[in-house]
């Protein structure tokens, strides 16, 4: 669930639980405060018809002489003699007692009831003369205006609660939303850095950061500013250390030609280490510079419309004789592909993929090569049965001078970890991309594509 919708809805439901708990509140107060003036009223009623009682000259009270009242339409009097029978009343259409109930309790009480449907509330009194009950007197108001006012007051009350609640929400869903929008574009311009390997980017923002994602846009773009210079940095170290070494390891070389040339006393042994270990560090320096000028996207590349399919059939030829009877290189599928780019360039990201793939898979086992088309995209695969990359190395592969585990320990003929960065970057200067699918024990496939030529681009 979004940050927006879950702050809208708790804005929403904030309001709503604050107005329900006023409007319960509300609802309680004022229905406690109309009854108990029902019953003020009901109160004073009996008084005024008890001031008019009188007790008849037989000493007991069997009838009752009502007053002449002065009351309000809406109070109804009734009088239930002893033997149960209605001695007197001002509502000569009701029969029924007002509240039957009343009429059997010892002590005076309030009760709603219902009086041929009218809700009422009753006052019900029982009369004594001398300690022995003579009769009982109820009082009644109709409360047909206290249910109305409720009745009112609950839908004032909801209505106000839902819309309060739907104001709350869209007013938090507009704020939230304005507030979060710049987010949105942090989220898009790191995205964008990170699949476009794009340090120079910024995120647009003008003015004084008053707020905390005003901060937090000058400290991201603070960080961004830091990392691009700690990048160029590096790769101009980069650059400039491999092209300084090229040159002595050059004089070195020619050095060991005229010592073998002049003869003498050279250790012919001697001789082969060191011009091997020349040639080694003339390919780490050869292989830092390309990679330098690939990272930095300085590499010269010289792009043309070419066919992938011979470009791999010269490395399968190639590699087939460098696997020897050791292992099966196979062309299992091949397509004929046309792509824009770098002949030698794309010859060394087959070369560095299947010189891995034959490097790393032990005797008797095979490497399958093919390529094919999907879409606008010309794909490569290079599949081994080999002994294939732990998930730990998995992410890592790719990262310059990043050997597994596996492969560091290996005594001799490991390369120096640069082979897959340099296929990377080649293929990314290409608007391709590399992909790597391996579980240990089950082998590896690395996959590349490319974007295919069409026809009238260049050639
Ligand atoms: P290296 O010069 O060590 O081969 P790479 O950059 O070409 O460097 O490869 C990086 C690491 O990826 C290797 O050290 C190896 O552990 C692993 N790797 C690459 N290709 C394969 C493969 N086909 N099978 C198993 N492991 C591989």
């Amino acid at each position: 669930m979004s940050l927006r919708l879950r702050l809208t809805l708790l804005y929403a439901s904030l309001m709503g639980g604050v107005l329900l708990l006023f409007g319960v509140l509300v609802y309680f107060m004022v229905s406690t405060m109309l009854v108990g003036q029902v019953d003020n009223s009901l109160e004073t009623a009996y008084n005024e018809v008890i001031k008019g009682a009188q007790v008849n000259s037989r000493g007991s009270l069997d009838v009752l002489t009502l007053p002449r009242l002065d009351l309000s339409e809406n109070v109804f009097v009734q009088v239930w003699g002893r033997n149960g029978k209605l001695s007197a009343t001002n509502i000569s259409q009701i029969t029924l007692p007002l509240d039957p109930a009343g009429l059997k309790s010892p002590q005076t009480i309030f009760e709603d009831s219902y009086v041929n449907q009218a809700h009422v509330r009753v006052l019900s009194v029982p009369l004594q003369v001398n300690g022995r009950g003579i009769a009982v007197l109820q009082i009644g108001s109709s409360l047909a205006l206290i249910d109305t006012t409720q009745q009112t007051m609950l839908i004032v009350l909801g209505v106000t609660t839902l819309v309060s609640m739907l104001l709350a929400g869209l007013g938090a869903s507009i704020t939230t939303g304005r507030a979060l929008a710049p987010l949105e574009t942090v989220t898009q311009v790191a995205t964008h850095i990170t699949r476009a390997d794009d340090l120079s980017r910024r995120i647009p923002f003008s003015g004084q950061p008053t707020d905390e994602v005003g901060q937090l846009i000058v400290a991201f773009n603070a960080t961004m500013a830091r990392l691009e210079t700690l990048f160029s940095t590096q790769r101009r170290f980069l650059a400039d250390v491999s092209h300084e070494l090229r040159t002595p390891l050059t004089v070195i070389k020619g050095n060991i030609g005229l010592l073998r040339r002049m003869g003498g006393s050279t250790d012919e042994e001697s001789l082969s280490s060191i011009e091997q270990e020349v040639d080694r560090l003339t390919r780490l320096v050869g292989d830092l510079l390309l990679l330098a000028q690939a990272e930095s996207g300085k590499m010269p590349l010289d792009m043309r419309t070419i066919d992938l399919d011979t470009v791999l059939l010269e490395v399968f030829q190639q590699m087939r004789i460098l696997a020897g009877e050791r292992l099966q290189v196979k062309l299992v599928d091949i397509d004929q592909v046309e792509v824009i780019g770098d002949r030698d360039r794309l010859k060394q990201v087959l070369l560095n993929l299947v010189g891995n793939a034959i490097k790393y898979t032990p005797a008797g086992g095979q490497v399958l090569l093919s390529l094919g088309k999907q879409n606008d995209q010309a794909r490569l695969l290079v599949r081994d049965t080999g002994p294939g990359i732990p998930a730990q190395d998995l992410p890592h592969i790719f990262e310059r001078f990043y050997r597994a585990e596996k492969s560091r320990t290996r005594s001799s003929g490991g390369g120096f970890g640069l082979g897959l960065s340099i296929a990377y970057w080649i293929v990314r200067n290409h608007g391709g991309r590399i992909e790597v699918d391996s579980k240990e024990g089950a082998g590896t496939t690395f996959c590349v594509w490319l974007p295919l030529a069409f026809e009238g681009t260049a050639r």
